[in-house]
């Protein structure tokens, strides 16, 4: 048994056509020029966006005129993830694929089934004479894996379909129908620095063994922030000693919950017994909090010969200032969903803070499926530096994909599924960034829905896809176009 030999055999086909082009992100021309044929070579309307984006349009089936139309989306990159011992080039060579029972799997590397089969069903709907469907538009976009960046690039006032179909969705039965948007925060502020005084002692501080996480998908976990340990450890410390503050820097990206945060103090040597004891005092509270999500969590108080920054402190009302402004500024679930339970739909994640040299920084990444409310967050934090004498600029916003649990497709999504499957499809949301987020921002009246065969491990060489998952998908997919609305 190969791929050639599986069913429904003409999506399989334009999937094994697909493994066949090298197409890891940021490296599509191949890809993206081949979809551009296929399009061309069924005599359809195609269209190339500068960035690799294919548009493909497809008629009516007879007598479907007044039908809505229909977008079908999948994106054309895949994530190359090989095994060490695999000789394997993603830009050049194609991807090699095995049949193990019910199983699709490549052999050590990373199948592309996220999102080829998606790519390859919307293929299919192009390819077929009998589907009694609507207007189709296909949309493949280029860079979803490492950025989402074909769906940003997506012209405005291109698409005609009112409802978009995303395939990207990695588990039979799920519907989603939400996601969260984001907005990048970078907090700057300075002081000029006070020169080490005499008889003291350089401590570091150092907080580490967090479990961080993702800071979408992870944030309703309720880790602990190492930047917000540090901070509650260093405001006890500063506001009831006279140590001061030289150096701190937590946190690596914007995306991860920080696991780490180091910080450097000059103490006077006659404190130096107070300071240990208040900061063990409020880390020991801290642990016993966090002691279910945070294990491995430490602090580490130790002497230092040596300063990772100019060897002067911050003027210690600047310095608790800011301490204060991190204590107060959001971190973590800001609210969640009243329309689905359990998914978060407001947070913030205070990923990384700085002091040396003369500067404060701060760079967050806050996340809501409710465009307004993620606004009211970014006030909210603006407001609490801008009362610690800092400044805070907003960047690379983008917008949510909010819940409509009673959409057009969304109810005839779930009543088709119903009639296959006798019985209920979970609808579920992610706070974490998606394409229909970006799509539906461009494109305010779309009404969305996402929805995929079973994949296993995607973005690992351990990616396989069910073959009999496939199978019923692509027959929910059909019934669904078949049974979209007219106008
Ligand atoms: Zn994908």
């Amino acid at each position: 048994m190969t791929i050639q030999d599986l069913e429904p055999r003409a999506v399989w086909q334009n999937f094994y056509q697909l493994t066949r082009i090298p197409r890891p992100s940021k490296h599509e021309e191949k890809v993206s020029a081949y979809l551009y044929d296929f399009g061309r070579k069924l005599g359809l309307e195609t269209i190339r966006e500068e960035c690799g984006n294919i548009i493909i349009r497809k008629p009516p089936h007879p007598g479907c005129e007044n039908k809505k139309a229909v977008v079908l989306q999948g994106h054309m990159d895949m994530v190359p993830q090989k095994n060490a011992d695999v000789k394997h080039d993603f830009e050049k060579d194609p991807i090699e694929t095995w049949v193990d029972g019910d199983w699709l799997k490549a052999k050590g590397t990373t199948l592309g089934a996220d999102d080829g089969l998606g790519v390859a069903m919307a293929l299919t709907v192009l390819q077929s004479k009998d589907l009694k469907h609507g207007p189709v538009e296909v949309l493949v976009t280029v860079d979803e894996e490492t950025g989402l960046t074909g769906a940003n690039l997506l012209a405005s006032g291109l698409l005609q379909g009112e409802i978009l179909i995303n395939l990207d969705s990695e588990e039979e039965g799920e519907l989603c129908i939400g996601c969260a948007g984001g907005l990048d925060s970078a907090v700057s502020g300075s002081y000029k620095g006070i020169e080490r005084p005499n008889n003291t002692v350089c401590i570091s501080l150092a907080f580490k063994g967090f479990q961080g996480g993702h800071s979408g998908t992870d944030i309703n976990l309720y880790r602990a922030n190492a930047n917000k340990v540090a901070a509650r450890v260093l405001h006890r410390v500063l506001g009831e000693t006279d140590a001061r503050l030289v150096y701190m820097q937590g946190g690596t990206l914007r995306n991860a919950i920080p696991r780490e945060c180091f910080s450097y103090l000059f103490v006077p040597e006659l404190s130096l017994g107070k300071v240990r004891s208040i900061a063990e005092d409020e880390f020991t509270k801290i642990k016993a909090e966090y002691a279910l999500t945070d294990p491995d969590a430490k602090m580490v108080f130790e002497p230092s010969s040596s300063l990772p920054c100019r060897p002067v402190s911050v003027e210690p009302e600047i310095a608790l200032a800011f301490l204060k402004a991190l204590l107060a500024c959001p971190d973590g679930v800001e609210r969640m969903s009243s329309s689905v339970p359990g998914l978060v739909e407001t947070s913030n994640n205070m990923a990384m803070v700085k002091v040396a040299d003369g500067e404060l920084m701060v760079k967050t990444l806050m996340r809501s499926s409710v465009d307004s409310a993620k606004e009211a967050l970014a006030t909210k934090l603006k407001a609490v530096f801008e009362l610690a004498g800092c400044q805070v600029e907003f960047t690379g916003g983008y917008s949510g994909w909010t819940l409509k649990p009673d959409s057009d497709i969304v109810r005839l999504m779930v009543e088709k599924y119903k009639e296959q499957y006798g019985e209920d499809p979970s609808v579920v949301a992610i706070h974490a960034g998606l394409e229909c987020g970006i799509i539906g921002g461009k494109y305010p009246g779309m009404d969305m829905v996402s929805y995929g065969s079973t994949l296993c491990s995607p973005h690992s060489p351990d990616e396989r896809a069910s073959i009999s998952s496939l199978q019923r998908t692509w027959k929910l997919v059909c019934s669904v176009l078949e049974a979209i609305p007219e106008k």
